[in-house]
């Protein structure tokens, strides 16, 4: 673990909708506005609008409005469940809305199948865009006219122009942090010019890339983002929403602001790399609202840090290099930090929440140690899921003394156990000992190392809610392998009898009685990569991809599984959180994932 992980992992046993929500400087903001009286005329017009639009409906209902904004390009991940945690919770922590809007302002990545696994996942984390009986679900190219309209009104007051400047000009003329930037020729055309050409780049009267519409701000700003940026270009690509009646599109520093602003966003919250942003964002929404184009109140940003997670990577772009270049079986692989893999991997909504909550917000990027997670879904399957005996890598144990004991091979003498230690309504498990048994094969040692309790020849130990018994030898192989443990019941001490513990003894064993066990696929899954900060500096993360990341195996569960339902989890006693495979599990052919072990495993 490295030293940044660890003074981040604080949580390790969070509990989901914990009454006590760690305090952050969003909250501490939208306290003050919220006791300052903030915004005591903002109106809503039930849905995206211009200032006339707003000004025409009633006083806004919700008290604040937040949104979570993904371009649909990818699947989400973790690290945007940070960003859908803080929003929507924001929103219901303190009376407002939370829209969700998706940003499609590209026409070039993005597509219907992304949006459906959006809405599902945000649905799935427990959030819901429809508040107060409005559904607040938007996509930004609906407001591709309002944006054209706004780029005129701009043109018209002198705020922007359209250069056509060759980009590498553009870059030249930029200038860097030193160097301020250079005015392009193009700078002083009147807006009756500028309005003529933004015309003629609408109306496809120009190649793609031959010029741009940038605003009329400042080239010699220390700020890089106010030396006239970009809010048009040209691009012929059909849009997933508005086919081909754009041949321009908003950059994305133009598009933001104003889809905040004909939200009636109150507070638009974001990643600190676009902190540096900020200052357009504000000179924007003041202009288009002292145009009358954008209703007071204006949205403000606020920026946090970003969410990483140890262990894995949280970018688009490399999950995607991951999936099409077959490193994982795709994006809900259980291995991938993709919400739709780690709820595939038996991660439940709940502890996703508790890390993020747990984690509060900040002004730094912070990485969170894996543990972090994985304390969280201790923390919220120990108290719920029910226990099951589970043998993940089976040897046969024989009872040398069964039909002595019970008179017949053919009797099954039944055991039972609570279904939960703690929740009696839960009920008990049956199952039963027959003459063979499935147990562990580290369970048996022909020479045992010292400190070893459980089967070697002369030991007893305890088949848990079973017998005691005695270990008598065992069956090789022509190798010489283990093929199966021989033993000898040792009578009337079965678990729960008068006398059971007239022996003492050190081991216990999990087991599935032969004649009823449940064969399964076992997934067992672990970190996918084996270092914690796999795109750090320079390296190739896929150098570092963990090959044991997942071991795929056989064996045997007790029969009170035979019924269990995908998505369902459970703990496997000894072994640790399990969960029935939510896209191949069957009644006829078992499969179940490994969630984690039941012990933190990450710092070793
Ligand atoms: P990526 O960098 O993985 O491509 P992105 O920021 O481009 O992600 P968007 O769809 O634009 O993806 O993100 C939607 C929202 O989620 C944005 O507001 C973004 O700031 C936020 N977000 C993305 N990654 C994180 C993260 N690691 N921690 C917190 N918030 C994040
Ligand atoms: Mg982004």
């Amino acid at each position: 673990m490295s030293t940044d992980a660890k003074a981040t992992a604080t949580a390790d046993k969070a509990t989901p909708d914990a009454a006590v929500k760690p305090s952050n400087f969003l909250r501490a903001i939208i306290e003050r506005d919220l006791e300052q009286g903030f915004q005591p005329q903002r109106h809503f017009g039930g849905g995206p609008g211009d200032a006339a639009h707003h000004a025409a409906g009633p006083l806004d209902a919700a008290r604040i409005r937040t949104r979570f904004p993904p371009e649909p390009n990818g699947y989400l991940h973790i690290g945007h469940a940070k960003s859908i945690c803080l929003n929507f919770g924001l929103a219901r922590d303190y009376g407002g809305a939370c829209h969700l809007r998706f940003d499609d302002t590209n026409p070039e990545k993005e597509e219907q199948e992304y949006v459906d696994a959006i809405k599902e996942m945000v649905a799935w984390l427990g959030w819901s865009w429809e508040q107060g009986g409005q559904s607040n679900l938007y996509y930004a190219s609906n407001y591709f006219d309002f944006m054209y309209r706004a780029a005129e009104y701009l043109v018209s007051q002198g705020l922007a122009y359209v250069d056509e400047q060759t980009a590498e000009e553009m870059r030249a003329n930029r200038g860097d942090f030193s160097t301020p930037g250079k005015n392009s020729p193009f700078r002083d055309r009147t807006p009756e010019q500028n309005l003529a050409r933004l015309r003629e780049m609408r109306d496809g009267k120009h190649p793609d890339g031959a010029m741009v519409l940038r605003a009329k701000i400042d080239m010699a700003s220390p700020n890089i983002n106010l030396r006239d940026p970009a809010l048009y270009r040209i691009r012929r690509a059909t849009h997933h929403n508005t086919g081909d009646t754009w041949c321009i599109y908003p950059m994305y520093t133009y598009a933001h602001p104003i889809e905040d602003a004909l939200e009636c966003i109150t507070h638009s919250i974001c990643t600190l790399e676009f902190e540096d942003q900020r200052p357009f964002y504000d000179w924007l929404l003041e202009r288009l609202a002292e145009g009358g184009l954008l209703a007071r109140p204006l949205p403000h940003q606020y920026e946090f840090g970003r969410l990483n997670l140890s262990y894995v990577v949280t970018s688009k772009r490399k999950l995607r290099q991951l999936v099409e270049e077959g490193h994982v079986d795709g994006w809900d692989d259980p291995r991938m930090p993709t919400l739709v893999g780690m709820r595939r991997r038996g991660y439940t909504a709940e502890s996703i929440r508790a890390m993020v909550e747990s984690t509060g917000a900040s002004k730094t990027n912070s990485w969170i140690d894996y543990s972090v997670l994985d304390g969280c879904l201790r923390g919220d399957l120990e108290g719920k899921a029910a226990r099951a005996m589970a043998v993940l890598d089976p040897l046969p144990l024989k009872l040398g003394n069964y039909a002595d004991i019970f008179g017949s091979l053919e009797h099954r003498e039944p055991c039972s156990a609570p279904a939960h230690p703690h929740l009696p309504e839960l009920g008990t498990r049956q199952f039963s000992l027959g003459p063979t048994l499935w147990i562990e094969r580290e369970d048996f040692m022909e020479v045992p190392v010292k400190g070893y309790h459980r089967l070697y020849p002369g030991n007893k130990a305890r088949l848990k809610y079973g017998y005691v018994i005695e270990c008598t030898g065992c069956e090789k192989d022509a190798e010489g392998r283990v093929t199966a443990v021989l033993a000898n019941l040792v009578p009337d001490t079965k678990s729960g009898t008068p006398g059971a513990d007239a022996i003492k003894v050190k081991g216990v064993i999990t087991w599935v009685g032969a004649h009823e066990a449940v064969p399964t696929e076992l997934r067992l899954y672990d970190r996918l990569f084996t270092e914690p900060q796999p795109d750090a500096g320079e390296r190739n993360f896929l150098e570092l991809l963990n090959p044991a990341a997942k071991r795929v195996t056989r064996g045997y569960l007790e029969p009170s599984l035979a019924g269990a339902q995908p998505e369902q989890k459970f703990q496997f006693e000894r072994h640790g959180y399990f969960v029935a495979d939510r896209v191949d599990h069957r009644a006829d052919a078992p499969v179940f994932n490994k969630i984690t072990g039941l012990k933190d495993g990450w710092g070793k």
